[in-house]
């Protein structure tokens, strides 16, 4: 199918009818805190690597502006408490439901990714003296503690000096970045859905030139869904804390491709978003930065908490062969220090699965598909614009998943939605590349609400710690229902499981069983 030109003026040439091919051993989705992290770890280990960023991978995502503190980092020369002790007060505090695999990466190895920003040139200490005497500073080593002044695990930073050393680090050691190329789909093997991940597709959020990216091993960092539920195109601030670019595409394309999610039925109001605040489902709470601070609703229940995503084992594989996963994209997700600790960890595993993979081999021509996908958009009917589809979307979501839930709601929100995709979604018609991206990301919001939707007819119970009122099935915290409720989908059928809360076994023990060679420092 040959897509149409361009219906309105763009200063940069339109190159929607054409294709780049490249190939690599690890490829990362995602040029944030994560994405840079996984770049680094899976360089380090020698192989080529390829890192895909919708924005400027220098500035890009919600580490972009910074971060004024860095959690988890219990092995800092100060703190006061182990990575065990801490990481299991993590899942703890939320009744279970937390992910212990990427807690306890993120407290065993957050301080080395502190070590690691200095030595790139990042500001870690208070080495101006700015804060001599201060109850928060430890004289000798100059760092500065925030939240628990006595257990010290909590580290107060120059965030603003990390991004840009992150990226000079990552062409230092030879990654290749694709800025502004937006990931749209996930390249399967052969057996279809569920099987092996051999790279993903892209496209210029400038020339609109299809990119098809062959990897032996993928790692995914573009965050988690968000505006699918309030949608503000104006007042992007006001709608959603994080950066608007950062709306759920990792999480579709991973959806599609038959990943396992869990807790996506999770509930927390936003606080920040005042009167015009529903659940933002799945996203957990977004907006509370404190741990030590926890905000309670009208209703005197705690607001904060972790978000879902996708499961994870060990080696922050997901459910597919060669597919991996790092920061906010996971499960019980817990900002930057997180982000950093899982981006570098899941790079390095991925890393290791590209070097022991065999060669791609023949594979069933799905980026010919996607390409299709795309031109058919160009091509659409037209009449409709992706706001309003978002606004639909959001509506949808409004009416239908709220705070108090049941089948007999979502059910109906489910063909509303599937009725966007029949009729709406096919009168789009971008005008240019730009528009193609809002098409793109509007598509996906479509499908994480799916999923989010999904996910709460899956979990037949309330739950305290998800925050989540069944009206059909009222009992709080069933024996039975304590447990990671999971989906996936296979073929057009969503299929629905369960994961025992602690199904990661001992923390210290999991970790070394994988990790013998970064302890030993062959491997940093
Ligand atoms: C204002 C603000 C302040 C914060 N302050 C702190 C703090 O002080 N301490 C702390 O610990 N945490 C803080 N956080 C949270 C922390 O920044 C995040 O948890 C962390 O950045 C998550 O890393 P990530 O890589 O998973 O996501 P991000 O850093 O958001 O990166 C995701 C990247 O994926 C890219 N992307 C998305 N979709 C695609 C696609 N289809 N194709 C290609 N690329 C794509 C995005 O452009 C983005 O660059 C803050 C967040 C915000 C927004």
């Amino acid at each position: 199918m040959t897509p149409r030109s361009p219906a309105v003026d763009w200063p940069y040439p339109v190159e929607w009818d054409q294709t780049s091919t490249i190939e690599t051993d690890v490829l990362v989705l995602g040029g944030g805190v994560a994405g840079c992290w996984a770049a680094i770890g899976a360089a380090r280990k020698g192989v080529r690597v390829v890192l895909v960023e919708k924005g400027a991978t220098v500035g890009s995502g919600a580490g972009g502006s910074g971060c004024d503190h860095w959690e988890s980092a219990a092995t800092n020369p100060c703190s006061r408490i182990s990575p065990e002790d801490l990481a299991e007060a993590m899942v703890k505090s939320h009744g279970g439901y937390g992910n212990g695999i990427s807690h306890y990466i993120a407290c065993r190895e957050g301080w080395d990714r502190l070590v690691d920003l200095e030595a790139m040139g990042g500001k870690i200490r208070d080495t101006e003296g700015e804060f001599v005497g201060a109850e928060f500073r430890d004289e000798t080593t100059k760092l500065l503690f925030a939240h628990d002044y006595e257990k010290r695990y909590t580290l107060r930073v120059w965030g603003t000096t990390f991004e840009s050393a992150l990226y000079g680090t990552c062409r230092l050691l030879g990654v290749r970045v694709l800025d502004r190329t937006m990931a749209t789909s996930l390249l399967r093997g052969i057996g279809g859905q569920g099987s092996k991940i051999v790279g993903a597709t892209g496209v210029h959020t400038r020339t609109g030139r299809f990119v098809i990216l062959e990897a032996k091993a993928t790692v995914l960092c573009m965050s988690r869904p968000s505006h699918f539920w309030l949608s503000s195109p104006e007042m992007p601030s006001v709608s959603e804390f994080r950066p608007p670019q950062c709306c759920g595409d990792g999480h579709a394309m991973a959806w599609k491709a038959g990943a396992e999610f869990t807790m996506m039925e999770k509930s927390a109001r936003a606080e920040w978003s005042g009167t015009r605040c529903s659940p933002p489902h799945g996203t957990g709470n977004t907006h509370n930065t404190s741990d030590a601070c926890s905000m309670l609703g009208a209703e005197g229940r705690e607001l904060f908490g972790y978000p879902g995503g996708l499961m994870n084992d060990w080696a922050l594989r997901t459910n597919l062969d060669g597919l991996y996963a790092a920061g906010d994209q996971l499960f019980a997700s817990k900002r930057q220090g997180h982000a950093a600790a899982t981006g570098h960890y899941a790079g390095r595993h991925a890393a290791a699965h590209a070097v022991s993979a065999p060669p791609l081999g023949p594979r069933p021509d799905q980026a010919k598909v996607e390409q299709d996908r795309i031109h058919t958009l160009v091509n659409g009917l037209g009449g409709v614009e992706w706001p309003e589809v978002n606004a639909t979307i959001a509506c949808i979501m409004q009416e239908h998943c709220g705070q108090k839930k049941s089948a007999a709601t979502l059910a109906p929100g489910l063909l509303k939605l599937k009725d966007i995709r029949r009729n709406e979604a096919l009168h789009l018609r971008p005008r240019n590349p730009p528009e193609l991206i809002r098409v793109l990301e509007v598509l996906n919001l479509l499908t994480d609400a799916e999923l989010v939707i999904h996910s709460c007819l899956a979990r037949e119970a309330s739950a305290r710690y998800l925050l989540f009122e069944r009206l059909d099935f009222p009992d709080l915290d069933p024996p039975a229902w304590n447990k990671f409720v999971t989906v996936r989908l296979v073929g057009s059928e969503v299929v629905e499981d369960g994961k025992a809360l602690d199904y990661y076994g001992p923390l210290k023990e999991g970790y070394e069983a994988l990790n013998a060679d970064y302890l030993s420092g062959t491997n940093s």
